[in-house]
């Protein structure tokens, strides 16, 4: 959001002054500094106190040297996408699960940043960020925008997927990494052709086209796993519905993977390379291990989402409506991915999206945020277990993030208070119990994400940082995420 002349610039430049003058006050009060008390001696060391709402000047990226770079080249890439998923958002699981942070092994890995993921014309203002309490909720994207940002590199306008603002296709990951003769994959709890998913694989100007791009990234991809849901015979129960809904994908290529003729040439051999269709929890468990096919299609039994979008008391405590138990976990579906992708010598790139967080953040339904959170951690415990059992730290590249916060998650008793903007912790209460916590919006914001990364070349990160944060500290872009890559998988 810019600043826009007139009263609406005295109001922000008000609060800017206001929150300058109680610089102190306001990052004492705020319960949400204390996971980043490194952070917090850090920024004191850098700053006067008193001006705790201003950023850094832009950091210039230090030089990169290309030859450090080769030797950093990672042979797998995976990248973790909780769609929705703010600081509060993982800090809630946490509570959840440990009562405390840090609680996951990710949060201890050696890259721990924050980032920005605003929209082709927007901006993220560090010094204004944390002095209006409702700075966020304006100029936030969306996840089609932000995929193709940590896909390609290229801020675009919200909607658009794998294009710039011009329309035109960018090269994602996904397509790098098979020009490097790597497996890729995309694996997600939501439909597998919503927008995050889409735009790891595939082009297109809206993507409301479903159909569309369900048909490309089954039929033009070189996409060798996708896993995800949509179906279109099931219901949100995981119940056969006796008729068929054909929104997430069109009635012709569902039936060419159920005939097994669907899918091209993924290899460039001229020969097509038809997709083996899994459905049930148990063939997506029988994946886990052993001899898998070349290409995997993997929908799950349910309509739009694995569990967050089930009947039942919504707003009940975690898992006090039962599971749906005949849909895989987005664990169960990792697992059966690695196994997949892993027998290509070359290596792998997959992006996995806790995809019904933002579902669940929409709807403000807590329970519901905490399950989703809880399986998305869970999926990138076993990733870790995975990376020390069967490859290592010098050869995988594992990333976790979010494409945008959704919901304003706060602690109780926050908002734009007399005294000026509140922002209060969580309040734990106790492992297994879900941790006091406070909805502000039914839509994205423009937060800081959550970043974290371990493998070779995670500490290249750090040279893309972009500003400082005065609660969050030092921030990338989402567009950083790709453009690293590419440099690490750099063309000759
Ligand atoms: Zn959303």
């Amino acid at each position: 959001m810019r600043i826009r002349s007139g009263i609406f610039g005295s109001i922000v430049l008000g609060l800017v002054a206001l929150c300058i003058a109680f610089g102190v006050g306001f990052a004492g009060r705020g319960t949400i500094l204390k996971d980043s008390k490194d952070k917090d001696k850090e920024g004191l060391k850098q700053f006067p106190q008193e001006v705790v709402c201003r950023d850094k000047p832009k950091h210039t990226p230090n030089d990169v040297d290309h030859k450090d770079n080769l030797k950093h080249s990672p042979k797998n890439v995976i990248i973790f996408i909780a769609d929705g998923g703010g600081f509060n958002h993982f800090r809630a699981d946490d509570y959840y699960e440990c009562n405390q942070i840090p609680c996951r092994p990710c949060e201890r890995f050696p890259a721990r940043l924050a980032m920005s993921t605003y929209p082709v014309g927007g901006e993220y203002n560090a010094k204004v960020a944390w002095c209006s309490f409702d700075y966020v909720e304006n100029g936030a994207t969306d996840s089609a925008a932000a995929a193709t940002a940590m896909a390609a590199g290229v801020k675009t306008y919200n909607a658009g997927i794998g294009v710039d603002v011009n329309g035109n296709p960018v090269l994602n990951l996904l397509e790098r990494a098979e020009q490097l003769g790597k497996a890729t994959g995309v694996v997600t709890s939501v439909p597998f052709s919503h927008a995050t998913p889409a735009g790891f694989v595939i082009h297109n100007g809206d993507r409301n086209n479903y159909t569309q791009i369900a048909a490309d990234m089954i039929e033009e991809s070189a996409a060798d796993v996708i896993m995800g849901c949509g179906h279109p015979l099931y219901n949100a129960d995981g119940k056969l519905t006796g008729t068929s809904h054909y929104n997430y994908i069109g009635a012709a290529a569902w039936a060419g993977l159920v005939n097994g003729t669907a899918g091209g040439d993924a290899d460039a051999d001229g020969i097509p390379d038809h997709w083996t269709l899994v459905q049930t929890r148990a063939e997506f468990q029988t994946l886990a291990a052993g001899l898998t096919p070349k290409r995997v299609f993997g929908i799950a039994q349910v309509y739009k989402t694995l569990q967050e979008d089930r009947s039942g008391d919504a707003l009940a405590a975690p898992y006090q409506v039962p599971l749906t138990q005949t849909v895989p976990t987005l664990e169960e579906m990792t697992v059966a991915a690695l196994n997949v992708l892993d027998e290509d010598p070359n290596g792998f790139f997959v992006m996995i999206e806790g995809g019904a967080v933002d579902w669940a953040a929409h709807a403000n339904y807590s329970g519901r945020l905490i399950e989703e959170m809880n399986d998305f951690n869970r999926s990138i415990d076993a990733v870790i277990n995975w990376v020390n059992q069967n490859s290592d730290w010098g050869e995988t590249l594992v990333i976790i993030t979010a494409d945008h916060e959704t919901g304003h998650l706060t602690g109780p008793g926050s908002g734009q208070l007399p005294e000026g903007p509140v922002w209060n912790d969580l309040v734990a209460n106790g492992p297994g119990n879900l941790p006091t916590m406070e909805w502000h919006s039914g839509s994205h914001t423009n937060s800081l994400v959550p970043f974290f990364a371990k493998g070779p070349g995670a500490q290249l990160f750090k040279n893309t940082i972009d500003g400082y944060d005065s609660v969050r500290g030092p921030y990338i872009d989402n567009t950083d995420i790709a453009n690293v890559i590419f440099t690490l998988w750099h063309s000759h």
